[in-house]
């Protein structure tokens, strides 16, 4: 149990940033109504509307610098680990997409450059151009010092287990980088239902599609070809941990019925040595239990989800948390050293 006195330093892992030039793009597409993604049409319509609420996100989104590290210093955020939020590039056109994270990577490395105590980063690549992304992903962590990169979930309608999408984790197993599967709104062949009710949203679609993503690369015997991959999943693991158990079950029913290939693992395996999962926006006490007792304490980093959920509830969350001393260094800082070589 923590004492009062404990000081813990804090490493955020999930903290979001965007370039000017992507938000722009964005309004474009949104402004035009043009067709395409559903789901992101919805965003647009709804949570990314010109509002005094967006306003403030967009200030902080853009802030690579002293506002930035002003918003970390009140809660107590000794460093960041910044990506490209969502949907990030990947609803761009491909060129302009691959064009714009490239931008973007240098305008991160930059303030990393600046601020190396404060700040690390994961690089934004566009998977629409799967062979220049694996060569980004190469260029952002040989030259530009990142650690890895962080995906948005499907792309065009597209999962990463896709053999097309293959010289990304090849790229990303060979730089021995995670890749952090970040969510967005469900894909255009399943986004329907979820439209009513806000249910595309983070409160459950996101949940929905980053899952189904993960257990696709799971399923599709990825991580028999690249056994070093790691994948990082937010949000505790984007509800997976919960359903480890029945996961299995099933899948051994359908291998016995010949329904599915058997994987030289059981997809819950995979799951323990392919995957960390990170504490993004959950605040609840029984999913970091269930997910400690799964996963062990090895596997799960604090993020804060900056700037748009409360860092402050974050901190308290974990530091009232009934787990011992050294399993809280382990998930706020010890983890993220490790995986991100900081
Ligand atoms: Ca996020």
């Amino acid at each position: 149990m923590a004492t009062a006195q404990t000081i813990f330093k804090r490493i955020a892992t999930e903290e979001a940033f965007v370039t000017q030039e992507i938000a722009d793009e964005w309004d474009k597409i949104i402004a035009t109504g043009a067709p395409g993604d559903p789901g992101f049409r919805m965003m647009g319509q709804t949570i990314l509307k010109p509002s005094p609420g967006t306003k403030i996100i967009h200030k902080r989104l853009t802030d690579l610098g002293a506002g930035r590290i002003k918003d970390m210093e009140a809660d107590g955020i000794d460093m960041q680990v910044i990506s490209i939020t969502s949907p990030g590039v990947q609803v761009l056109e491909g060129s302009l997409a691959h064009e714009l994270a490239v931008h973007a990577n240098d305008q991160l490395a930059a303030a990393v450059k600046k601020h190396p105590h404060r700040f690390a980063g994961l690089a934004a690549i566009a998977p629409q151009r799967a062979e220049l992304a694996a060569i980004e992903l190469d260029r952002a962590v040989s030259t530009l010092g990142l650690k890895g990169a962080l995906i948005n979930s499907h792309t065009n309608g597209k999962y990463l287990d896709d053999k097309i999408y293959w010289p990304i984790l090849d790229a990303a197993n060979a730089l021995k980088v995670p890749i952090y599967l970040h969510p967005q709104t469900p894909s255009p062949s399943m986004v329907k239902p979820y439209l009513d009710y806000g249910l595309y949203f983070a409160g459950w679609g996101f949940a929905a599609e980053t899952s189904l993503h993960a257990l696709r690369l799971i399923m599709s015997g990825v991580f028999d070809q690249f056994p070093n991959l790691i994948i990082i999943l937010g949000h505790m693991g984007e509800g997976i941990p919960f359903h480890l158990q029945r996961i299995d079950n099933r899948y051994l029913l359908q291998v016995k019925i010949g329904a599915v290939k058997k994987m030289q693992k059981l997809p819950s395996e995979y799951f323990k040595d392919n995957f960390v999962i990170t504490t993004s926006g959950v605040v609840q006490q029984s999913s970091l239990q269930l997910s400690l007792e799964e996963l062990g304490a090895d596997r799960i980093l604090y993020a804060a989800d900056y700037p748009y959920e409360s860092v402050t509830e974050s901190v308290h969350f974990i530091d009232e948390a009934k787990i011992s001393d050294n399993d809280k260094h382990k998930v706020y800082h010890g983890n993220a050293e490790r995986l991100f070589s900081l």
